[in-house]
């Protein structure tokens, strides 16, 4: 067992310890980033929304509701758009505000308080540092590669409270799967119990008992995102203004599911035969920027395509809960899943064969 692996397996430990009072269907997709203890200090439950960006069928969003409970305090949901992302422009950028409003309309109306900071020119404060050190606790969800897992990690390494990171992309909780598979028939044959036991469940959504908390004194201006100027909002951020946004892929969750259920209803049937000619557009379901930032529930999405029941339903049903599901559980078994040490040995081998060979590019520009 990699030293990795023992420090997962002390921290569950850890997890298991203290959560008592959450249902099997969370704990389940809890792990601690640090050991700090949690409650003893700060006001409220901080929630950061990073990749879940729905307010409905969101495990990191009822955990905080659970604590929050269990504490006494309100929940406080955070989401902050950083502009030091690699692939940051106003398409990206349009596309996570209109799924941040989107999703915080949804905690709006469920009486949960929300904060929003956008990182413009000049204001490039650290507003999730800032609000955690007045929290209780953050949670915020486990996605295992970068650049969420080095941010999740920096703060729980920093921040003087507990951090709590929660699984809420995966229908098999990435730390129930064993190992990094790399096959997938092998992931399959693994995980089968365990994604018959949840396919089908609906979700048990938690109410909040707490008003919204006011917040005063913010050490940033929070984005007023019930009157947000997008366009400008975008505009004033220092990111790649010659990537536009796309008119036919509206972010958020109701955009995200008027998509699925056109799919669902009209196309899914004929996803096994339709998917493999690339020409198709409308073959496959084009769900995957919503599944990708959370704004769509994977989990509802999946229930619905299983009571299909079509030759089209178990196709996509195999690409979403197989394919992807196999790639977040390997990430998170691999932290260094995005160097050559991933790579298997006789690849890796190669690779260092040939490493001293010729550049053909330059071989053909000498011609
Ligand atoms: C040769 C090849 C390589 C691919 N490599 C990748 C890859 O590295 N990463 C990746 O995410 N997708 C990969 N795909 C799958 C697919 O092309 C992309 O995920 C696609 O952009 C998603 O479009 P969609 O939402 O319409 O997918 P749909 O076909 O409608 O599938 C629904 C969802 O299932 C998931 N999914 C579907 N197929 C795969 C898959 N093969 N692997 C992982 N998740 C899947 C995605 O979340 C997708 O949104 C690959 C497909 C092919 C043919």
């Amino acid at each position: 067992m990699s030293n990795e692996d023992l420090h997962r397996s002390d921290s569950e430990r850890a997890t298991a310890r203290s959560l008592p009072a959450l249902p099997g269907h969370l704990a389940e997709r809890v792990r601690r980033l640090n050991a700090r203890d949690f409650g003893k200090t700060g006001d409220y439950v901080l929630y950061w929304m990073q990749t879940a960006c729905r307010g409905h069928e969101n495990p990191a969003l009822d955990v905080a509701l659970h604590l929050a409970t269990h504490l006494d305090r309100p929940v406080i949901v955070a989401a902050s758009l950083c502009s030091d992302g690699a692939y940051s422009s106003d398409r990206h950028h349009t596309f996570w505000l209109q799924g941040i409003v989107d999703a915080f309309t949804e905690l709006h109306r469920r009486g949960i308080a929300t904060v929003l900071h956008v990182a413009q020119l000049g204001h490039n404060v650290s507003a999730i540092e800032d609000l955690a050190r007045g929290a209780s606790v953050v949670v915020s969800e486990d996605m295992p590669v970068s650049p969420w897992r080095g941010r999740s990690q920096s703060l729980a390494d920093e921040t003087a409270v507990a951090l709590w990171v929660v699984d809420t992309a995966c229908i098999v909780p990435m730390r129930l799967t064993q190992r990094a598979f790399d096959r997938a028939y092998l992931y399959r044959d693994a995980t089968r119990a365990l994604r018959m036991q949840r396919l089908t469940r609906t979700w048990p959504e938690v109410s909040p008992v707490h008003e919204p908390k006011s917040l005063f004194n913010l050490p940033f201006v929070p984005v007023d995102w019930q009157h947000l100027d997008l366009a400008a909002t975008v505009a004033g951020c220092a990111i790649d203004h010659g990537i536009g946004p796309v008119a036919h892929t509206r972010g958020g969750s109701s955009a995200g599911y008027a998509r699925w259920s056109d799919f669902r209803d009209n196309r899914l049937r004929q996803y096994a035969r339709r998917r493999i000619n690339a020409l198709d557009q409308d073959g496959v379901s084009r769900m995957s920027p919503y599944l990708h930032l959370g704004q769509v529930s994977p989990f509802r999405i999946a229930r619905e395509a299983a009571k299909q029941g079509s030759d089209g339903s178990r196709k996509f049903l195999d690409e979403l809960l197989i394919w992807r599901e196999l790639s977040y559980a390997w990430c998170f078994h691999q932290p260094d899943h995005d160097t050559a040490n991933a790579l298997p040995a006789w690849a890796r081998q190669t690779l260092a064969d040939h490493a001293k060979d010729v550049d053909r590019s330059s071989i053909r520009g000498r011609r």
